[in-house]
């Protein structure tokens, strides 16, 4: 496999083509941002640290039958996955109210959701990543609706495997947001899981463990991602 041209730079990552026209890499950068990227820092041995835990959680969810677009390690910050065509939807699941749940409808944070929420919104940072519904996905056609079921259950069932595996390490799974792309028409896991883009806390202190540190400058960010992995038995070295 031959590394070759830059095809796109996100916040966080750089996604480069490979020779296989079904292949990318995908670089994890220490580049941290918040706000829509209207926050951003440099945070040592980030990148590192999200690809090996993104790593671990994909080979989690593949063999609990999830089909991700994760394919191998490549190198401490690289890692080389499937070439999906990206639906540009983010799903969502709550057990916890955190965040913009709090912000947007004034409940107390920390209220235990059951069921866990679903909810979708339009990946676009010049609108902040509105909400959308169902219809609108549709109708906008920037999903059908088997696939938006397909993500829905996806995600639920993703929501199942990973809130077990945080707590058996003393972590609740308070929230977490998730990209489906299509692989030859199949929707498949794609993006990464790791702390930018789930918040985790400690189950007895409600410790915040996650890029929550990051976006209210608690400091310890990297830190506090590293404390994850070494909880879940993930190997940084
Ligand atoms: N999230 C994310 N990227 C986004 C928006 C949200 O990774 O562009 C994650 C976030 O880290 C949290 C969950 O999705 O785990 C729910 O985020 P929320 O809607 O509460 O928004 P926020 O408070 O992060 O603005």
């Amino acid at each position: 496999m031959e590394k070759r041209d830059l095809l796109y730079t996100g916040k966080a990552k750089s996604v480069y083509a490979t020779d296989d026209a079904d292949r990318v890499v995908i670089l994890y950068r220490n580049d941290t941002s918040a706000f829509d990227g209207k926050k951003v820092e440099q945070l040592d041995r980030k990148g590192m640290v999200n690809n090996k835990f993104n790593a671990f959680i994909m080979d989690k969810l593949a063999a609990a039958g999830i089909a991700t677009h994760h394919e191998k390690l490549l190198s401490p910050t690289e890692s080389l996955v499937k070439r999906l065509e990206m639906i540009p939807v983010e799903c969502v699941v709550r057990n916890f109210a955190a965040g913009s749940l709090v912000r947007r409808l004034g409940v107390e944070e920390g209220i235990a959701l059951n069921p866990p929420t679903f909810e979708l919104f339009l990946k676009n940072d010049a609108l902040g990543d509105p909400m959308i519904n169902e219809a609108h996905a549709i109708s906008f056609g920037w999903a059908t609706a088997e696939q938006l079921a397909e993500m829905q259950q996806q995600t639920l069932k993703i929501n199942e495997i990973l809130s077990e595996l945080f707590l058996a390490g003393g972590m609740l799974l308070v929230d977490f947001k998730l990209e489906f792309g299509l692989f030859k028409g199949k929707v498949t896991l794609g993006d990464e899981f790791s702390p930018d883009g789930c918040r985790l806390w400690d189950r007895e202190t409600r410790k915040k463990l996650d890029k929550d540190r990051f976006r209210q400058g608690l400091g310890g960010v990297v830190e506090a991602y590293e404390e994850v992995a070494q909880r879940l038995g993930v190997n940084l070295d």
